[in-house]
């Protein structure tokens, strides 16, 4: 079946320009000068629209289990939802539990995800213990299974927690097998003690949860990784959910030398703070309980993460998508905030919520596609199969509405959440359609996917090693 995008913009990294798109099967075959295409073909009219390469959400949790229940959105539900906010690909971690055999953890999240996606969807995979048996399975998995990166945990202490001798030797293999360690940046150890004194001194509610995890511990962390980094002769190191300016200081202070650093954020700590959210009245807060924590809105953070949107020291949004009910969910940590399950739920938004930054003149257009889309395909061994409209790529393309207007709220939203981290939030702009490898899964807002419509993506190496 051929299909031809007709009127619109089409926008990428290295510019926008007026262009029709002919889709042939699953894949683009051409791109025309507007009103050059065949005739006879089925079309789509995208004028006044932006034509955009589908959204690739590189850091999801579906169904992850944590803090005694399991992330609210599954497979079918989460890609679902996905979908709707122009995200045609996640990359989603699967688990190695300690003590638990690596390509166990991996079986385990290819049968949770398998038949039950309506996007493409690929996979990093979380070591939560390294030893010889681990070492040895990210040969595996990179060589035979298409998963080139890797999460370490510095934070959580007795769950995923890896030790610096540990990620040291991780990092080594990684630098031999051409892997991306992928790093989630705060001392949990300190932090644990910090807990631990708040809880003593009766300081329980949802705020404590940001109070007692300060920036410095990220940006220590942080530091650290890149200078162990450094010493496993420059593995290449990404870190995840970066959300302090301090942090991104490390990360910009190490790209400047030349470093093979890369580093995402995500929509919660370029719109949200500890005081307004995290420090909302009550048990509220416990909404926006997520690690590394909102930040507090006195200091310049959501600047400078902008700024670092633009200058690359940040080259990827991705939501770190880990929803959990209010009820009976976030609810676990009545009294006692570090029993809250940790994550916000976003997958739906991002799209939105980063051309919002475009809107408000923070991000140019080209960025904008380049953080969503271009970059977490070259970051992640996805490209130029996604990321890109060009002929010989995947056919997953977004005409989105500059003109068009979006509402935030749980009243409206796909996911399975009985809440919105973003309520009420208005974008000024559009996800119109959404077409997933040829298949035009949402138009009109109605939906037209279907579950098992999302296949497995093997990956490749990351496009920016060096
Ligand atoms: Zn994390
Ligand atoms: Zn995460």
């Amino acid at each position: 079946m051929s299909l031809l995008i007709t009127g619109g913009t089409v926008v990428g990294p290295s510019g926008s320009y007026p262009a029709d798109v002919l889709v042939e099967g699953e894949k683009i075959a051409a791109l025309f000068v507007p009103g050059g295409g065949p005739d006879g073909v089925e079309t789509v009219d995208a004028t006044g629209k932006y034509v955009i390469p589908g959204g690739i959400d590189a850091h999801t949790h579906m169904e992850l289990p944590f803090g005694g229940t399991n992330a609210s959105d599954t497979f079918d539900t989460g890609t679902r939802a996905a979908a709707f906010g122009g995200t045609t690909t996640i990359i989603d971690f699967a688990v190695q539990r300690t003590g638990e055999v690596v390509q166990d953890g991996l079986a385990a999240w290819h049968a949770k995800a398998e038949g039950n996606c309506h996007v493409d969807y690929a996979f990093h995979m979380i070591l939560g213990g390294v030893d010889d048996d681990s070492l040895k399975a990210m040969d595996q998995l990179v060589t035979d299974e298409g998963i080139s990166s890797f999460k370490l945990f510095m934070a959580y202490p007795g769950v995923f927690y890896s030790d610096d001798g540990q990620i040291l030797r991780a990092m080594q293999k990684a630098r031999d097998n051409g892997a991306m360690i992928m790093m989630h940046a705060e001392n949990g150890i300190a932090i644990d003690v910090l807990v631990q004194q708040a809880l003593s001194r009766g300081e329980t509610d949802p705020v404590h949860h940001g109070l007692t995890r300060p920036e410095a511990m990220e940006a220590e962390a942080t530091h650290r990784a890149i200078r162990l980094a450094e010493v496993a002769q420059d593995c290449p190191l990404y870190i995840v959910h970066l959300s302090a300016s301090q942090a991104l200081e490390q990360v910009a202070a190490a790209r400047d030398a030349g470093r093979n650093v890369f580093a995402e954020t995500c929509p919660q700590y370029l719109y949200l703070t500890l005081e307004d959210q995290l420090g909302a009245p009550g048990f509220e807060g416990a909404k926006w309980v997520c690690s590394t924590p909102l930040r507090s809105g006195k200091e310049h953070h959501h600047r400078d993460l902008w700024k670092g949107l633009r200058s690359n020291d940040l080259a990827i949004v991705s939501t770190d998508h880990c929803p959990f009910c209010f009820k009976d969910q976030k609810e676990l940590g009545l009294g006692d905030f570090s029993k809250i399950p940790n994550g916000i739920g976003g997958v739906e938004h991002r799209v939105d919520l980063v051309y919002q930054g475009v809107v408000d003149g923070k991000l140019s257009l080209e960025r904008w596609v380049e953080t969503i889309s271009t970059t977490p395909a070259r970051m992640f061994g996805l490209y130029p199969r996604k990321g890109v409209i060009a002929p010989g790529s995947d056919a997953d393309i977004v005409l989105y509405d500059p003109a068009g207007r979006t509402r935030i709220s749980a009243e409206t939203h796909h996911m399975n959440m009985d809440h919105s981290a973003y309520e009420g939030y208005e974008i000024a702009g559009k996800v119109d359609t959404v077409i997933s490898r040829g298949t035009v899964v949402v138009a009109g807002g109605a939906y037209h996917g279907r579950k098992g419509h999302g296949r497995y993506l093997p990956r490749g190496l990351s496009s920016y090693l060096v």
